[in-house]
């Protein structure tokens, strides 16, 4: 969240200091609505506005309101859409004399949105939770809640095309080849859209248009179906391994008990567990239930929506960031409406108004993807806990490699375990093994090790796929200058400028600021001296296109292509067969399927342990297991080599061994120790600000009155580690407690209690999961 003393500085006036000052505006709410003769019948309702809670309004005699109903309301000079969050509002207090006491008028609701369905209860009582949880303003849970502006216009029609009545014989023998397509494609005699019919007729949209001119064709107005309205669960299947099928009856019983409750599926990829929770999905949509299906990375899943919609019969509702308005409102409409009945979306789809939600599964629920780290902070993954719960309803998390505090919560209980201990079919799991980068260590400027191009050199004569995997974009991501030392930094950031050799810049991987390659240090104008050190992707690629000069490169990473199709055709080649070694970020490691790929190598295994983060030793382990499960997921076997200078980290004898659940405990004991998350909660507070001095001051203030105690403690303040971001300066606090403790009250009361002016601002992170 973010806190400001004056919490609405940033959106503009407070709308609580015009409900209450806005005379003028209460006039015209009086007049629009009619001042009421009699007492009134009052209720609340919450404002997407970053307001701590719902305001009383009146409710005119002729409205019918209750709980959950959209409504107009007058809001200062604006009339704004909010949502009735409670009708069991107190009578205005009285005096003891009898007299209502002086308070600012009440104004009454202006209108009430007819066509759209309530808020549920559990929707309201979500965002509650959420705003209580974050410390979050609650009107601004409910402005992200609400996104879709457009969601309250009626859904406009779509014109559809349907063949004529009466068409001759002769006219019909006349007609184009593609015009008699069209027909053919019509003998249904279900309208379609042009784009729909032009696609199914191999022409284009100028030749219906023309077929229509021509009376061949009729338009209507349709009411378009929002997506996944009727998904078919009878489809034909694979037939499940009795592990699969346990799994599968487990959540189906889950289900069953509509009761919230909670189950890990835990196998390594290519277990089937898809397969699996795709039971469960089909018993919760026959039980006449939605379903909500959370991905880390949608854009990246076009296989799984394949597969879905072979399983299924038609596409999922999706919901993720990169969404068209119009496609952003059908599918909020169709969601509240509970006409979509299943829904694939990134973190932000928890806050749908679902109509009926049943079921939630969580895939790949260790996924770091699922914190959202601005707006409202919070993480998906445990919002989705909440959600179940108040839902009472079974949630199903899903992973190879869980995070440690779902592990945790199977150990103690609290969730079901559900167990796929092998791959499906005769893919078996890839051998990994070290290379100590301390014996085999590549000339200057050189990355790869003799033994893994030596592997990679074996895979192409084998006619095989390899991959190389470095979680690094760009050229080198540091560039020094040999004559006077000076590094090339970002002007806004605490970060170095990243070389692209591609577009021959260098770019801040944090704020976006980009400049060309000087050719010359800019701090003593030598011409010579500049040296990229240590390697991104590119130089990868141009060590491979060195030293393998026949092998067919590519390289994958967020910034190399250009758009989510160029991503998939990408993928289809790679997957077609169609490269040799694919170079790539962590945007390879998730989900793909790459039948031929039986070599994987990983640049730099010891990357995601610097830094010393909490999380450091759990997320290499979680992101190179996952690399490494894109080797051998067919019937070729799998190899997997990191290069490591570190071969006796718990976690590279992890990998090796195959030992998850020993890497798991030892990390447990080790946070136990440390008293760290899970065994602890954590609080970050960042300070930040454009002055430094007011940041400093600020964070030192906060400093002096910080909880410290038995059960509390907080460290700091200290230079946040990116001390300069986007030019805002940033000081960190975090605070340590006790899980018993109630930290959201302690965190709150502390703050409040220092002033903050408004062009500081505080971001209070509950539950932090990077520490920047
Ligand atoms: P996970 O989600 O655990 O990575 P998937 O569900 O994606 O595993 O399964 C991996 C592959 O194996 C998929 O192509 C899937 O269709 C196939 N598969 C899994 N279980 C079976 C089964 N019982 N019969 C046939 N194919 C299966
Ligand atoms: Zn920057």
């Amino acid at each position: 969240m973010t806190t400001q003393n004056d919490q609405t500085s940033l959106f503009g006036t407070s709308p609580e200091e015009e409900q209450e000052t806005d005379t003028a505006a209460q006039k015209a709410g009086q007049t629009a609505g009619k001042a009421a003769a009699q007492p009134a019948r009052l209720v609340d309702v919450l404002v997407p506005y970053p307001v701590e809670k719902a305001y009383s309004y009146a409710v005119p005699a002729e409205l019918d309101i209750q709980e959950g109903n959209y409504v107009t309301v007058p809001l200062g000079s604006r009339d704004v859409i909010g949502v009735v969050w409670n009708t069991e509002t107190q009578a205005p207090p009285q005096n003891a004399t009898g007299k209502a006491k002086r308070r600012p008028k009440i104004k009454e609701i202006i209108h009430r949105m007819d066509d759209m369905p309530s808020m549920p209860r559990e929707h309201r009582n979500f965002i509650d939770w959420v705003a209580r949880y974050t410390l979050t303003p609650k009107g601004f849970v409910l402005k992200m809640a609400l996104s879709v502006s457009s969601a309250f216009n009626p859904p406009a029609p779509v014109t559809a095309y349907q063949k004529a009545a009466n068409i001759s014989e002769e006219t019909r023998n006349g007609l184009s080849d593609k015009r008699k397509a069209v027909l053919h494609a019509l003998r249904d005699n279900v309208p379609r859209r042009a784009a729909e019919l032009a696609d199914m007729a191999g022409c284009t949209a100028s030749v219906i248009k023309g077929m229509e001119k021509l009376g061949l064709l009729e338009t209507i107005a349709l009411h378009a179906m929002p997506p996944c309205h009727s998904p078919q669960t009878d489809t034909e299947r694979v037939t499940l391994s009795d592990f699969q099928q346990a799994a599968a009856d487990n959540l189906c019983m889950m289900l069953d008990e509509r009761e919230y409750c909670a189950a890990l599926l835990d196998g390594v990829t290519g277990a089937g567990k898809t397969e699996v929770y795709f039971e469960a999905v089909a018993k919760a949509l026959d039980m006449g239930k939605q379903v909500l299906i959370l991905l880390p990375e949608i854009a990246l899943s076009n296989a799984f929506l394949d597969r879905f919609k072979s399983r299924f019969g038609c596409a999922p509702a999706l919901w993720h960031s990169s969404l068209s308005p119009a496609k952003r409102r059908d599918t909020w409409r169709g969601v509240a409406e509970g006409k979509s009945r299943v829904i694939i979306g990134a973190r932000s789809a928890l806050f749908l108004p679902y109509h009926d939600l049943g079921l939630i599964i969580v895939d790949e629920e260790h996924d770091p993807a699922y914190k959202q780290e601005d707006g409202v902070i919070y993480h998906a993954r445990d919002m989705a806990v909440v959600r179940a719960n108040l839902g009472k309803f079974p949630l199903v998390l899903v992973s190879a490699t869980p995070s440690l505090e779902t592990m945790m919560n199977t150990w103690s209980g609290r969730y079901h375990h559900l167990h796929l201990p092998h791959r499906h079919g005769a893919a078996q799991l890839p051998e990994i093994e070290l290379l100590d980068m301390r014996a085999h260590k590549p000339p200057q400027n050189y990355f790869l090790s003799e033994p893994l191009i030596a592997a990679l050199k074996d895979n192409i004569e084998h006619g095989n796929q390899s991959l190389l995997f470095l979680n690094r974009r760009g050229y080198a991501p540091l560039t020094i200058c040999r004559g006077c030392g000076h590094r090339l930094a970002c002007p806004r950031c605490t970060a170095w400028l990243v070389e692209h050799k591609q577009s021959n810049r260098l770019h801040c991987h944090h704020c976006g600021y980009n400049t060309p390659t000087p050719k010359q240090c800019p701090e003593c104008g030598d011409p010579e001296n500049l040296a990229a050190c240590g390697p991104g992707v590119e130089r990868i690629f141009e060590e491979v296109t060195e030293l393998i000069p026949e092998a067919r490169s590519v390289i994958l990473a967020s910034d190399t292509t250009e758009s989510h199709e160029e991503l998939a055709e990408r993928l289809n080649d790679i997957k077609a067969g169609a490269y040799d070694i694919i170079i790539g970020t962590q945007i390879i490691a998730k989900g793909h399927h790459f039948p031929h790929l039986t070599l994987v190598g990983v640049v730099d295994a010891d990357l995601g342990l610097q830094g010393g983060d909490l999380r450091a030793a759990e997320r290499t382990y979680q992101l190179l297991h996952q690399v490494a499960g894109r080797a051998g997921r067919e019937e070729k076997e799998g190899h997997v080599m990191l290069q490591t200078w570190h071969p006796d980290n718990k976690v590279m004898q992890a990998l090796a061994a195959h030992e998850r659940d020993f890497f798991y405990e030892v990390e447990g004991e080790e946070r136990e120790m440390a008293h760290m998350p899970p065994f602890s909660r954590l609080v970050g507070i960042i300070v930040s600000g454009k002055d430094e001095q007011q940041v400093l001051d600020i964070s030192i203030a906060l400093g002096r009155s910080a909880p410290q105690g038995e059960k509390v403690q907080t460290l700091g303040p200290a230079d946040a580690p990116f001390y300069r971001l986007r030019g805002f300066y940033r000081r960190r606090l975090l605070v340590r407690a006790d899980k018993k403790v109630d930290i959201q009250k302690t965190v709150q009361s502390w703050i409040k209690s220092i002033k903050v002016p408004s062009t500081v601002r505080i971001y209070i992170d509950i539950d932090p999961q990077s520490f920047l």
